[in-house]
């Protein structure tokens, strides 16, 4: 979706074809590779940096650390250099001081050998590298001084972001630098404002139209910075305006089921069954729950907390809260491993207590499928558990009042929408994760949902310690892995599961429990299996045998990343860690730590590690913070790349904003855009009208998407 801010003019409308220096063909590769097909495209397709065009380098101060520079040079001569494997063209720049530069060009070769002239002074731009130690420039940019395209004077020139197809066709930076100053120059005046007047003037924004000029021709930094300031304002405050008001239409148009009573199953349970006294953080939220189910309004909350920080205990509650006002309630859950194992902690839960529950997954019997669709249909069944099984349309409720959604983002869009619909007036609505996600990225993402926070965790966890090691200590891990089982305790062995590597990925786990049953030989050791290729009785065996404490070792691929509960496993070893993001490597983590005895982590990979992923283990082994290592998430790879987003993506394409980094300004159009609302919460005020008519022509697509939950 392009952001479609409402510049009331049609000559933005106008195809990108049109604009001088274009044409059809052009048009075409912008299409496909930027999505550009508008002038207003172009114009909001924002530079990713600057470069100050007053510097201009000798050639004899330029070294391969330089970012991006500009030097003057004539050409001194070429070389040409044709062997079978590498052809490419060298040419030699100098100046007046004495140093001498190569310029390197692999493609389009004789076009630039017939175009360079020789003894002719050119303007080069490029980014410095250094090859078998000589500093060269490969593909720079050039012109010849005198003959600059005439483009709209600024001393910070704007660099786009290409591709390679668009470079291998010239058209790059400069390209982009003509086709922006045509653009505007045609266009300037004619660009419209796009936020009321008394926005602007209140919160101190330049205009649209000098935005926008100077975010692509900075007429000095402190206008770059204005014009950055107003297009992020905008940006993030027409997203915050919009999902906002899809707030409160909702919860003036959706009524609600009203559960004001607490009543026996609720008691008995908190008496009789509950062990243990729960943290500040369930009371907290279980109080923000009970409130939305004292309104009349239908709740939609999404509830995040670490892995075993007690989210499902707190459903459960609610569950019963639900139940004892006579109503049914369902949980599901991505995976038949995690559907079975809250059935198996809910009926251990509600031992003695007279609750129904029911479990329904692909491999339900269909004896057993008839016995739960009649015990639903006549409302004996309390808590339906269960996958996918549970939104086919066959499943009819008599009275659904609370649906809990675990691990939502495992769920798509409709999916988690069609539970909705399972009643006449939409069930109260719970989604969990134990993705933590950093709070600019839920403020966006779910900004229109009402957010419970569990940051606490029970008491009496250690922390888990997470070491990062190479293949040269596996002896000496596996001797601790001895003690730990000689204690009793258990361990996982994880390894990566990629789909687009699915074969390497299963012989790496094959070759991995051969290894494990040789240093860990039965009868002495039991070793068992999960992988996703295996069927879903033949997983359950599996992992039920590791959950009863029957083998010391289970050997799995990421499935059991999500919800397992085995308190008594204390080891959790990661093979090819760098494989994994950081939050899975979080959630995999959190699979151990769930019982009182102190708990390990160890990340195995290679030595050979990118950046990034060097990073990704320094971190795990430095915090055990489920927040922590989300907003770090979102710093190293950006937010469209954050686990637990990719399937729900996020909703706009943001242009110029990011979450990482911009948090602050997300705060503030957030409380601009409450306050409006607050005043004017269907903006029919007349100071209003162009939010609402704006709210109105580009976010439309985003009212469905908040249909949610
Ligand atoms: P989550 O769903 O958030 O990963 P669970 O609800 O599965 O966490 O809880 C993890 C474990 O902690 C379970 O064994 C649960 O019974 C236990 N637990 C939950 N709340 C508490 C508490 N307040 N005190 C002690 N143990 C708790
Ligand atoms: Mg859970």
């Amino acid at each position: 979706m392009q952001p479609d801010f409402a510049v009331d003019n049609m000559i933005l409308e106008t195809e990108i074809k049109f604009l001088a220096g274009i044409g059809p063909k052009r048009a075409e590769m912008l299409k496909k590779e930027l999505g550009i097909s508008t002038f207003k495209d172009m114009l909001y397709t924002f530079p990713f940096r600057y470069i100050d065009r007053t510097k201009f380098y000798k050639i004899n101060e330029i070294t391969e650390d330089l970012p991006y520079i500009q030097f003057k040079g004539k050409i001194t001569h070429i070389e040409n250099i044709e062997t079978p494997r590498n052809k490419r063209l060298i040419a030699y720049a100098a100046d007046d001081s004495g140093g001498e530069i190569q310029l390197v060009f692999f493609k389009g070769i004789k076009w630039i050998k017939d175009k360079l002239k020789p003894n002719t002074e050119y303007n080069f731009f490029g980014k410095p590298n250094v090859f078998r130690g000589q500093v060269n420039i490969v593909h720079p940019e050039m012109e010849i001084v005198g003959d600059e395209t005439n483009l709209i004077n600024s001393n910070i020139q704007a660099v786009y972001s290409s591709t390679e197809l668009l470079k291998d066709n010239f058209l790059g930076t400069k390209a982009f630098n003509k086709f922006q100053s045509a653009l505007l120059t045609l266009v300037y005046d004619k660009i419209g404002e796009t936020l009321p007047e008394y926005i602007t003037t209140q919160y101190k924004l330049i205009s649209l139209k000098d935005a926008l000029l100077n975010i692509h021709f900075p007429q000095s930094p402190d206008l770059l910075k204005k014009a950055q300031f107003r297009l992020k304002f905008e940006e993030l405050f027409y997203i915050q305006l919009s999902l906002l008001s899809q707030r409160l239409n909702r919860m003036e148009k959706n009524s609600g089921f009203i559960f004001p009573k607490i009543g026996d199953s609720f008691n008995n349970f908190y008496k009789n069954n509950l062990a243990f006294e729960l943290t500040n953080a369930q009371k907290r939220v279980i109080k923000e729950i009970r409130k939305n189910f004292a309104t009349g309004k239908q709740m939609n909350r999404l509830l995040q907390g670490d892995v075993g920080s007690g989210k499902t205990l707190v459903a459960l509650i609610c569950m019963l809260i639900a139940i004892d006002n006579g109503f049914q309630t369902c949980i599901m859950a991505p995976t038949e491993i995690l559907a079975n194992q809250h059935y198996q902690t809910i009926c251990d839960f509600m031992t003695g207590i007279d609750i129904n529950i029911k479990l329904l997954t692909g491999s339900t019997k269909k004896s057993e499928r008839k016995i739960i669709d009649s015990d639903l249909t006549s409302g004996k069944t309390d808590i339906l558990i269960g996958t996918h099984a549970l939104i086919e349309d066959t499943v009819q409720f008599k009275n659904l009042g609370f649906v809990v959604i675990d691990e939502q983002h495992r769920f798509g869009v409709e999916q988690r929408a069609k539970l909705r619909y399972k009643n006449v007036i939409s069930p109260h609505v719970l989604v969990m994760t134990a993705t933590p996600i950093p709070r600019t990225l839920a403020m966006t993402l779910y900004g229109d949902l009402d957010i419970s926070t569990i940051d606490e965790l029970p008491p009496g966890r250690k922390d888990i310690k997470t070491s990062h090691l190479f293949e040269n200590k596996r002896l000496r891990l596996f001797g601790f892995m001895r003690e730990q089982i000689k204690l009793g305790h258990q361990i996982y062995v994880v390894y990566p599961l990629i789909k687009e590597s699915e074969k390497m990925d299963y012989k790496n786990l094959e070759d991995g429990y051969f290894a494990i049953t040789q240093a860990f030989p039965p009868p002495d050791y039991v070793t068992c299996v999960v992988h996703g290729k295996m069927k879903a009785d033949e997983k359950d065996f599996s992992m039920n045998y590791f959950a009863s404490g029957k083998a010391n070792i289970l050997v799995a691929t990421s499935v059991i990343e999500v919800g397992v509960n085995v308190p008594n496993a204390s080891v959790m070893v990661i093979e090819s860690a760098e494989r994994f993001g950081l939050s899975q490597l979080h959630q995999l983590r959190g699979r151990v730590g769930r019982g009182a005895e102190q708990s390990y982590c160890f990340l195995m990979s290679d030595v050979k590690l990118s950046n990034e992923a060097r990073k990704r283990m320094q971190l795990m082994v430095r915090t055990n913070n489920g927040f922590e290592v989300a907003e770090e998430d979102l710093k190293l790879r950006g937010p469209g790349d954050i686990e637990g987003t990719q399937q729900s993506g996020l909703p706009f394409n943001l242009r110029i904003s990011n979450l990482a980094q911009d948090g602050a300004i997300l705060e503030y159009v957030r409380r601009i855009a409450n306050e409006i609302l607050n005043e004017d919460n269907s903006l029919e005020l007349k100071k209003n009208s162009l939010l609402r008519e704006i709210l109105n022509k580009n976010f439309k697509k985003s009212i469905d998407y908040s249909a949610i939950s």
